[in-house]
């Protein structure tokens, strides 16, 4: 760890390694949440056919105090296939299509007396009716190249007729955890091991990130298994994230793996609290991430390193405006390392107050529980006082 570059200049390089992954097409009802590679345009007018915005009857146009005659229905789904003459009228229901040229008047304001509508006000030309193409007319573009797709984003995609849409594709991650002291959830630990909570954790943060999972596998603390795991795992993501194995001890083997497999450093070091050791680097168009192996380091430098590296791959738009918030009680800062704290917030008068959540501990996993959001607080000397302003960075949770 030569010299530690800050976290901004980390991200950048991560940045600048992405090249964006392509496009494939995909069932409208599955591309929730992906970013569209082609523009949506209307195969039709939405809606096809002039329809009645209201419950009530179709008219033609004229002059309060006609009596019409009730010669049909035209219902959703099953229109009254008549023309309508002047003295008569089509029982219509919302949605229904509205016959050539005729109005709608809604219910509340006829009167029926012998079989006959009575119309008590004049009907204008149009009135309740939504014509073709009101919405979207054919060939309109509905939905530009890059936008996600919410629910609404679906709805529209649908009503204009896309029954696939060309998507980029999901991000392709493997997990790997290193150590010999990680057991199984559950496994009954025998003296000095503990659970392996960071590769469900990162497997689970790498899937609400947008990625395909191609699950988590352990890695033991030996050369040889962590390069067979490694090699594994390079032939087949798009994103290595692996956890533990990156600093400097006698049995962290992932640096020296990572190079004989013709992994690249982009990185190792950041002047960062938690997260210090983070390495990064490049395979091709694969990115590789060490992780620490504290699980709070893990899922900081998921949030800071690996997210956007995800999000970029899937031409997501990162966060644009990066928020702020008051601190809510002092904070020690660390003299050389800026720090990623863990924060609760408050909204009040106006203001956001952010409050550390418990102990901050680089192992104490409880402080990601509950927490809405990263504060950035500058390296210095002495306590950060209550009431200053720290950057907010968002954590993926
Ligand atoms: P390392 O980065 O491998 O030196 O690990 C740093 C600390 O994180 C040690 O206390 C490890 O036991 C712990 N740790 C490493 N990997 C995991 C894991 N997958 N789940 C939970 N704790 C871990
Ligand atoms: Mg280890």
């Amino acid at each position: 760890m030569a010299e530690l570059i800050t976290i901004a200049e980390a991200q950048e390089r991560v940045l600048a390694a992405v090249r964006p992954l392509a496009a494939e097409t995909v069932a409208v009802a599955d591309a929730l949440e992906r970013v569209l590679a082609r523009p949506v345009n209307a195969e039709g007018d939405v809606p096809p056919f002039p329809s009645s915005a209201m419950d009530g009857y179709a008219v033609q146009a004229g002059p309060a105090g006609r009596r019409l005659r009730v010669v049909g229905e035209s219902r959703a789904g099953a229109p009254a296939e008549l023309a309508l003459g002047d003295d008569e009228a089509i029982r219509i229901s919302t949605g229904a299509a509205v016959p050539a040229g005729a109005a709608v008047i809604p219910q509340e304001e006829v009167e029926l007396q012998d079989g006959l509508v009575l119309l008590g006000a004049t009907v204008q030309p149009g009135a309740h009716v939504r014509p073709a193409g009101e919405v979207m007319r054919s060939g309109q573009p509905v939905l530009e190249e890059g936008s996600r797709i919410g629910p609404a984003e679906l709805a529209a995609a649908i009503s204009a007729g896309a029954a696939t849409l060309e998507v980029v594709r999901r991000p392709r991650a493997a997990v790997l955890s290193t150590g010999d002291e990680l057991r199984e959830p559950g496994a009954r630990l025998r003296p000095g091991e503990i659970y392996n909570s960071n590769g469900p954790m990162l497997d689970a943060l790498g899937v609400l990130a947008g990625a395909l999972s191609l699950g988590a596998r352990q890695l033991a603390d030996d050369p040889a298994a962590t390069e067979a795991g490694l090699d594994a795992a390079l032939g087949s993501a798009d994103v290595v994230i692996i956890s533990g194995g990156v600093s400097v001890g006698p049995h962290d083997h992932v640096k020296p793996a990572l190079a004989k497999l013709g992994v690249e450093e982009r990185f190792w070091g950041v002047a960062l609290q938690p997260g210090k050791p983070t390495w990064f680097g490049t395979r091709g168009d694969t990115l590789v991430f060490g992780l620490p192996g504290n699980p709070v380091s893990a899922a900081v430098t998921f949030s800071l390193f690996v997210a956007p590296g995800l999000a970029a791959l899937q031409r997501r738009r990162l966060g644009d405006a990066l928020a702020s918030a008051v601190l809510g009680s002092p904070v020690a800062r660390n003299p050389r390392r800026e720090q990623a704290i863990r924060v609760r917030l408050e909204h009040m008068n106006g203001e956001t107050i952010a409050h550390p959540n418990g102990p901050q501990g680089s192992h104490v996993i409880t402080s990601l529980v509950g927490a809405d959001a990263l504060a950035l607080i500058p390296r210095g000397e002495g306590p950060l006082a209550a009431g200053a302003t720290v950057a907010l960075r968002p954590l993926i949770r």
